[in-house]
C-alpha cells in the first residue's frame, strides 16, 4: 500500500508553493528515518551495514541524513563518488559497484579508499595496468546465472551484463590470494523492486553456500557478503510492503546454518538498497493547469515525465492523491498528463479520482527513488527543485530548480549571428 497518510496537508503545500513554485519533489525525513531504523533493527543480530545506492536520489542533503545513521554509499560512477566525498564519506564507507568501468573511475575510487567491487575478471588486469597494485580488499560481483531466476525488472541473470560466473569467482579469488591479498568480500545483485521476502533469503543462502565452497577450496577468509539492493516497495494499493523482519530472520537462519554452523569466520552483512530507503518518502507535487474534455478527460499538470519517468517509460503505477480531497469519493476517471510532445507523458491512465479543478495540487507518491534522479531535459523541460520536510515540520530547499540558463549553459551564442 503506498504511504496512505501523507506527511503534509494541502494548506502546507499551498504555503510552500508560494516560495517554491510547483512542480517539486519533497522528501519526508521522518518517514526515511523510521523506515531505516526498522531495517537496521531487522538485522541487529548481525554486523550489518547498509550502503545506500546513491543513484536512487543523488542529493547530498539526503545523503547527510543517511550518513548520520551509519549508512555508507554504494556508488557506480564518478559523480556518485564525488558526492560521497563531498558529504564526508570516504574509505570503506563507499562501495564502488560499477560495470564497464573506465580506468579513471577505478583510480578515483582507489584514491578515496573505497571498497572496490569488481564486475569482471578481466578488470583485475585492467586495474593493475591502469591504476596499479590491486587493493588490499577485493570484492567480486557474482552472477549466479541459471542458479537463480531473475525478476521482472533486472531480468534473467544469464542475460545480465553484470558479474562473474561461478568458475570465474574461484579463478579470480585464487589469483588475488596468490598475489598476497587477504581481505575478501562477495556481492550479488539479482533483483529489483522485489516484494517476495523469500527471494532475499534464497539469495543470501546462495551466497553463503558459495562462500563456504570458496573458503574450503581456496583457503581464504571472507570478511563480508553484500546481498545487493532490490527490496521493492508497494506502488499499487494492492501490494504490501516487504516484511523486513521476515527477511532479517530468514537470513539469520541461513547464516546460522551455513556460516556459524559450519565453523566459518563471522561475516559482516552488507546491503545496498536504494528504492526502499527513499522511494516511499518522496513525492512529486504538481499543480493542475488544465482540464481537457475530448474522447477522454485529461488533467493537465505542470510536471512532466521529465520529472518522473517511470509511469511514461514503463506504465508504472504511481499512486496519486488530490490534496485537500483525501477523503472525497473517486467518482471521476482521468488521464493525468504533462506537457511533453510525447503521448506517453502521462502519470496515470484511466485513474479513478475525486473531481479535480484547475489549481488543485496533486501529490504523486513513491517518487523518492529513481524519480528526480532519472529526470531529463527533452523538449527543454527543466528539472524541478527538491525540498526536504524536516522532522520538526520545517522545509529546506535541498536543490533549486533548473533555469533556462542552466539548460543553455553548454551553448555558446556569442558567435551565432556570424555563423553562416
Ligand atoms: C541500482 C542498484 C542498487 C539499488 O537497487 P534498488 O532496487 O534501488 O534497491 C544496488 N546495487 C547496485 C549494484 C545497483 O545497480
Amino acid at each position: 500500500m503506498p504511504q496512505e497518510k501523507l506527511p503534509f496537508t494541502r494548506e502546507q503545500i499551498a504555503e510552500i508553493a508560494k516560495t517554491h513554485p510547483t512542480p517539486f519533489h519533497i522528501y519526508d525525513e521522518q518517514g526515511i528515518i523510521e523506515n531505516l531504523d526498522r531495517f537496521q533493527k531487522a538485522f541487529s543480530w548481525a554486523d550489518f551495514k547498509e550502503y545506500y545506492a546513491v543513484k536512487a536520489a543523488p542529493n547530498p542533503y539526503l545523503m547527510k541524513l543517511l550518513q548520520k545513521k551509519n549508512v555508507g554509499f554504494d556508488c557506480s560512477s564518478l559523480a556518485e563518488l564525488e558526492l560521497s566525498e563531498r558529504v564526508g564519506s570516504v574509505g570503506e564507507e563507499i562501495m564502488f559497484t560499477s560495470n564497464d568501468t573506465p580506468a579513471g573511475e577505478f583510480k578515483r575510487a582507489a584514491e578515496l579508499g573505497a571498497i572496490i567491487n569488481f564486475d569482471d575478471i578481466s578488470h583485475l588486469d585492467y586495474y593493475e595496468n591502469t591504476v596499479g597494485k590491486l587493493p588490499d580488499l577485493v570484492c567480486f560481483r557474482y552472477n549466479p546465472g541459471e542458479l537463480k531466476s531473475g525478476n521482472d525488472i533486472i531480468g534473467n541473470p544469464t542475460d545480465a551484463k553484470y558479474g562473474f560466473t561461478r568458475e570465474q569467482l574461484f579463478e579470480g579469488f585464487a589469483a588475488c590470494r596468490d598475489k598476497g591479498i587477504t581481505r575478501f568480500g562477495l556481492h550479488t545483485m539479482v533483483a529489483s523492486n522485489e516484494l517476495d521476502e523469500q527471494y532475499f533469503v534464497e539469495t543470501a543462502r546462495l551466497l553463503f553456500e558459495v562462500i563456504g565452497e570458496l573458503t574450503e577450496s581456496l583457503g581464504i577468509t571472507f570478511e563480508f557478503v553484500n546481498l545487493g539492493g532490490g527490496i521493492g516497495i508497494p506502488y499499487t494499493p494492492e501490494e504490501r510492503p516487504v516484511n523486513l523482519e521476515t527477511v532479517g530472520e530468514g537470513i539469520r537462519k541461513e547464516y546460522e546454518t551455513l556460516i556459524t554452523g559450519k565453523g566459518l569466520s563471522p561475516l559482516k552483512i552488507y546491503m545496498e538498497c536504494g528504492r526502499m530507503i527513499t522511494g516511499p518518502y518522496g513525492y512529486l507535487v504538481t499543480k493542475v493547469r488544465h482540464i481537457k474534455n475530448t474522447y477522454k478527460t485529461f488533467v493537465g499538470v505542470d510536471a512532466t515525465m521529465a520529472n518522473l519517468m517511470r509511469p511514461g517509460m514503463y506504465e508504472a503505477y504511481h499512486h496519486i492523491t488530490v490534496l485537500g480531497k483525501e477523503t472525497a469519493e473517486a467518482t471521476e476517471v482521468y488521464d493525468v498528463a504533462g506537457s511533453l510532445c510525447e503521448n506517453n507523458d502521462k502519470f496515470a491512465l484511466d485513474r479513478k479520482l475525486p473531481p479535480i479543478e484547475r489549481g488543485d495540487f496533486l501529490a504523486i507518491h513513491d517518487a523518492g527513488a529513481h524519480g528526480h534522479a532519472m529526470g531529463f531535459n527533452y523538449n527543454g523541460k527543466l528539472r524541478s527543485a527538491e525540498l526536504l520536510l524536516r522532522s520538526d515540520g520545517s522545509v529546506v530547499h535541498i536543490r533549486r530548480a533548473e533555469t533556462l540558463n542552466d539548460l543553455f549553459a553548454t551553448l555558446d551564442f556569442t558567435s551565432i549571428s556570424e555563423f553562416k
